[in-house]
């Protein structure tokens, strides 16, 4: 086995390292810097350079060592490689070979270009482990284009009623690609510290976002009508949302195309737009792999893993950490949408 699943995560026995491991170990190869996927108590760490101030910033003195797209490392009898995950600015999969065998960890993917993340790159492999959080021909994304309209037709007809649009978006990576498409031209863009923090990292590296205002508590809401306000989806139901009223509430995720979880949320609207491949992505991304062996983790494994066995394929769920019986319940939580 080139890749093993341990409690402590997905191991290589050759290179003896984790790949996002949950629980410390000695040596962590991290694909992004999610909350669900960068943890911190690892004696050292590999990832991007790319991912790397996004990881510092929210672990902190961490023993960091850095590799580019595509650069080939040697741990012990494996050659590992990051490729692009287009997930978010920095995240990769990551290819493990072993006397021959290729092994890609995907993290999380999305196969869909946006401006700010580095473009998925198809990968072949022997053994694909594949996240599968949209697994379900549910969800199907719109175009990135039409979301953008939405959002933007949204945010003006909020502005026109003197009416504050409070947006719930990901500090990382999903805030940043809502800011992307964002008509600065409506209003002034307002950001929970959550994001503005993580839009100051990305920047730092050279990632190009429009003007936002950051919102500190001495702050006077009513010197910015028609404000868009960005913030992690959880800041809504603090005291911290109260002083932007009146207020329609929006959130960007891929959940929102269920309607049970857009009622859950008690948003006025949601915007489909994630971070993650829909159904069609999954389902090309993996037969692009040329890979016969499929390990489905994050979301809908078991009925995805039914497809896919379905489809010919050899597949079977990883044990993750996140074994509730509904994985779609737990994913929708964190950073995962
Ligand atoms: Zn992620
Ligand atoms: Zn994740």
């Amino acid at each position: 086995m080139v890749l093993e699943f341990t409690p402590r995560g997905i191991y290589c026995p050759a290179g003896d390292f984790y790949v996002d491991p949950w629980r410390p170990v000695g040596r962590a190869l991290i694909t992004h810097g999610h909350a669900d996927h960068a943890r911190p108590g690892h004696a050292h760490y590999l990832a991007t350079s790319a991912a790397a101030p996004v990881m510092r910033h929210r672990l902190g003195d961490i023993a960091l060592e850095t590799v580019g797209y595509g650069e080939t490392r040697r741990i012990g009898g494996a050659r590992v490689s990051f490729h692009p995950a287009g997930h978010v600015p920095g995240s990769a999969q990551i290819r493990v070979e072993v006397g021959g065998e290729v092994w890609v960890v995907s993290g999380d993917y999305k196969t869909r270009a946006d401006r700010l993340s580095e473009p998925f790159e198809p990968l072949r492999c022997h053994a694909f482990i594949s996240e599968c959080t949209f697994g379900l021909p549910v969800f199907k994304w719109p175009a990135e284009e039409e979301a953008a309209k939405e959002i933007n037709r949204w945010w003006a007809r909020n502005a026109a009623q003197g009416l504050f649009s409070l947006l719930g978006a990901y500090a990382l990576g999903k805030a940043q690609r809502v800011l992307s498409v964002l008509d600065p031209a409506t209003g002034p863009i307002l950001t929970h510290g959550a994001v503005e923090a993580t839009n100051a990292v990305l920047r730092g590296q050279g990632v190009a976002l429009p003007e936002t205002i950051h919102v500190t508590p001495e702050m006077r809401a009513k010197d910015y009508p028609g404000a868009l306000v960005l913030a992690p989806p959880g800041a809504f139901a603090t005291a911290w949302a109260r002083r932007f009223r009146p207020a329609e509430t929006g959130f960007a995720s891929g959940w929102m195309r269920l309607r049970g979880v857009r009622r859950r949320r008690g948003v006025d609207r949601g915007f489909v737009i994630s971070d993650h491949a829909d159904w069609d992505g999954l389902n090309h991304a993996i037969a692009a792999t040329g890979a016969e062996n499929i390990c489905v983790t994050h979301g809908y494994t078991d009925i995805f893993a039914r497809w896919l066995t379905s489809q010919g394929y050899n597949a079977r769920v990883v044990p993750t950490q996140f074994n509730g019986e509904d994985g779609a319940a737990t994913a929708e939580d964190g950073e995962h949408g």
